[in-house]
């Protein structure tokens, strides 16, 4: 059988080590004889898996005591509109820093709570590229500014942090969650839908400094209600338990790997090789500028719509699965998030190799 690769953009890939365990634990999950999706949320076995799950994913990121980790539902989208509800205060503004698709989305969805400014970070040129990140002068005249350091579409991140003084500042982590060393106290909210880099889709993770809790607009549903969600365990609903249990046992599988010192080096290196093969080639093109170049999300394209066809076709027959780009740039995706090993990105190249010999 040849080995195959799934490059999907999300739901991506999942550790092979962790679907084997829930594979083995799937009909006796803790030797119930029952599999953890049919035992009750608030029974003492999986209060005690949350537990551990919240405190494997402090340590991987050093959490500091001062913020809360939620474990919600609605995806990343969920949050759009939840932010605004929760941390819209006195100044009834927010900045949203724009920098591709979901930065844009975030804000339209925004706007349906609250008055938005929009800022975009790219400059105009042939690159996709950011500009100045110092928005110190006027982040005082809001009550947070939003940004997305990895936007997954167009695979632009944003490694600098935006500089906002003391206005707190949000970041749709999606697709770079736990993909690279952060400092946590740098933000005022951190989310993320999990189906990229956390585990299965369903789940929903927000970091969140405590004091920004307790604010929401007084018409907020519960649901989307954080301080009612950090007093009840992220459980005011039944929660998706399964979900949760994968990410924990992905949160161990990462601490078992080295923690996130060693999985950011796994995805400097797996990044370079397919980068440093991108700008050596003259008939694959990457336009993003290097210092805005995706660790998670490689975007490219040979410049013809029919060979990028015909390319996302043979890859498949060779193993290599959803390298097409999203339909809003065409082209070629491969989304190399912390599942996907340095073989995969190997067996890629090749790949193109032998493409661009066959077609050149
Ligand atoms: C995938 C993605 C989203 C959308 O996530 P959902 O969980 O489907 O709502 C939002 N932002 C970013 C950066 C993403 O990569």
């Amino acid at each position: 059988m040849t080995q195959v690769f799934n490059f999907s953009a999300g739901p991506a890939m999942i550790p092979t080590a962790v679907l084997e365990q829930a594979q083995k634990e799937l009909l006796n999950w803790q030797g119930q004889h029952t599999s953890v999706m049919e035992v009750s949320h608030r029974g003492k076995l999986f209060m005690e898996l949350i537990a551990q799950a919240e405190q494997d994913f402090r340590k991987l990121y050093n959490i500091p005591k001062n913020y809360k980790v939620l474990f919600l539902q609605g995806g990343a989208r969920g949050q759009f509109a939840a932010i605004p509800m929760n941390l819209m205060g006195k100044k009834g503004k927010a900045l949203y820093l724009t920098s591709g698709h979901w930065s844009l989305t975030a804000a339209k969805e925004a706007r349906l709570f609250c008055h938005v400014d929009e800022m975009n970070l790219l400059e105009v040129g042939d690159e996709l590229k950011t500009g100045n990140l110092d928005f110190s002068d006027i982040s005082p005249n809001y009550d947070y500014v939003h940004y997305c350091p990895n936007e997954t579409i167009s695979g632009v991140e944003i490694f600098e942090l935006p500089k906002v003084g003391n206005t707190p500042l949000v970041a749709d982590m999606s697709s770079t969650i736990l993909s690279r060393k952060i400092d946590i106290s740098q933000f005022g909210m951190i989310y993320a839908g999990a189906q990229k880099n956390l585990g299965p889709a369903g789940i929903t993770i927000v970091i969140i400094r405590e004091d920004l809790i307790g604010n929401a607009r007084q018409e907020t549903p519960s649901i989307w209600n954080y301080a009612v969600q950090a007093k009840s365990d992220s459980m005011i609903n039944t929660p998706p338990t399964f979900a949760w249990y994968l990410c924990s046992l992905v949160f161990k599988y990462l601490l078992s790997q080295g923690g996130l010192k060693a999985i950011e080096q796994r995805n400097q290196d797996k990044a370079k090789l397919l980068y440093d093969y991108l700008d050596n080639s003259t008939f694959y093109h990457n336009n993003v500028a290097k210092k805005n170049r995706s660790l998670m999300n490689v975007t490219f394209t040979t410049g013809n719509d029919e060979l990028n066809s015909q390319f996302i076709a043979q890859a498949l027959e060779n193993g290599l699965q959803a390298l097409k780009g999203h339909k809003v740039l065409g082209g070629m995706r491969a989304s190399i998030y912390n599942a996907m090993p340095i073989e995969g990105v190997q067996a890629l190249i090749t790949f193109m190799e032998k493409f661009e010999k066959q077609n050149q």
